[in-house]
């Protein structure tokens, strides 16, 4: 297919005959600034009040988690995640090689070591035939029942699976596989917020998850995150650590652990909040973009990602699959010059120079995508 001819089916979707065509803007369409204003008028803009409660409320409504933790971004809630199930100094967690690079800084910020996995190239995410087949190579469970890596001699103390651009991952076989090996899985959910796999919510299948609330992402808090779990110990720790592990008192500052100053401010729940009532409307007009785009490249040489059978993908980033390399460049040059923004996958985490020695499976699908993997603008239209 000409790239000429896509490049105007992307302005003629989006209404915009020759301006600049973001990748994703933030859509604000009801009470965002009403409530951001009344945090400020209420002086409540910091990291106590009546929005990040109700922010936690409706994220356990939407998600049908017992706990929901708000952090000031994606990235510490994930790495709250990670130290919640008992991720630690000198241990592996196994991820996927395509992610945005905050999945493996999580794991190093909570002072592991990332594996990297093979992906399934329908999902884009964690291939579990791939997770099975490493963990069969390399994993036993030593005497205590603990999962040690045979090569490193390491624990392997998590699993980080990730729902690329919404899609979810094949999560419910993953999840067998890591009970088998004694493994806490850990979902990096921050791009699936209303995505869900077999009617269950992304994040609801590991030990704990992390949504964000990035600028970018399908709603958005200016910055943030939230941690959510059906697991009341994780959950009470979670957010214990994140509020520098202070022990509630009138007057007192005791507290006993080292802690963070991970809470979302105020400020940004009122957004967040805002954002929330419109999910609906918000993934409904994504949905309907899919679709559009799903017919235009429905027997073209493009394969446009499709939902799977018994998935309900958010439609984050609409995403297709060029023939190889040289058709993926050639058309993110020319949509680029001509201010239709479109972006590669990104560069595979076992090629950045702080990760390029870790550990990793032979990556045959994650380099396949690599190489073909191009998004398009994906934000709600409007008019
Ligand atoms: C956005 C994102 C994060 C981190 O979220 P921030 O809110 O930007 O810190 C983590 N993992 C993935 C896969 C993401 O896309």
């Amino acid at each position: 297919m000409e790239t000429g001819k896509i490049i105007s089916f992307i302005r003629e979707v989006f209404n915009e005959p020759e301006g600049f065509i973001p990748l994703h803007a933030p859509f604000f369409g009801g009470n965002e600034k009403k409530y951001v204003l009344d945090t400020i008028e209420s002086t409540y803009v910091s990291s106590v009040g009546a929005y990040v409660n109700k922010f936690e409320e409706e994220i356990c409504a939407i998600t049908g988690a017992k706990f929901a933790i708000a952090t000031v971004n994606g990235t510490t809630a994930l790495h709250l995640a990670l130290k919640a199930v008992g991720v630690s100094y000198g241990e592996e967690v196994i991820t996927q090689p395509l992610t945005f690079v905050a999945t493996a800084n999580a794991i190093v910020h909570a002072g592991a070591i990332p594996v990297f996995v093979d992906v399934d190239i329908d999902t884009l995410g964690l291939s579990p035939d791939a997770l099975q087949a490493f963990l069969q190579k390399n994993a036993t469970l030593n005497a205590d029942g603990v999962c040690i890596n045979k090569s490193t001699g390491r624990r392997i103390s998590a699993c980080l699976p990730m729902h690329t651009f919404g899609f979810p991952v094949r999560i419910a076989e993953i999840a067998a596989i890591c009970k088998e090996y004694h493994i806490p899985l850990v979902e990096d959910a921050a791009e699936s917020l209303g995505s869900y796999y077999h009617g269950k919510h992304t994040g609801m299948y590991g030990d704990i998850a992390a949504i964000s609330f990035n600028g970018n992402k399908t709603v958005t808090s200016g910055g943030g995150g939230v941690v959510i779990t059906n697991d009341e110990k994780l959950g009470k720790w979670a957010k214990h650590i994140s509020t520098t592990a202070k022990i509630p008192h009138q007057w007192e500052f005791m507290h006993d652990e080292v802690g963070y100053n991970y809470r979302m401010p105020n400020l940004n729940a009122a957004l967040a909040v805002a954002q929330l009532e419109q999910l609906p409307y918000i993934l409904e007009n994504k949905r309907q973009l899919a679709d559009l785009y799903s017919d235009f490249f429905e027997n073209s040489n493009i394969r446009f990602v499709q939902k799977r059978e018994d998935t309900i993908p958010n439609f984050w980033l609409n995403t297709i699959i060029f023939e190889d390399k040289q058709q993926q460049q050639q058309f993110l040059e020319m949509s680029n010059q001509n201010k239709v923004m479109t972006r590669p996958i990104w560069t595979l985490m076992n090629r950045l120079p702080m990760y390029k020695d870790c550990q990793r499976d032979e990556l045959r699908n994650a380099v396949w995508l690599e190489e073909r993997v191009v998004n398009i603008p994906s934000s709600v239209r409007v008019g």
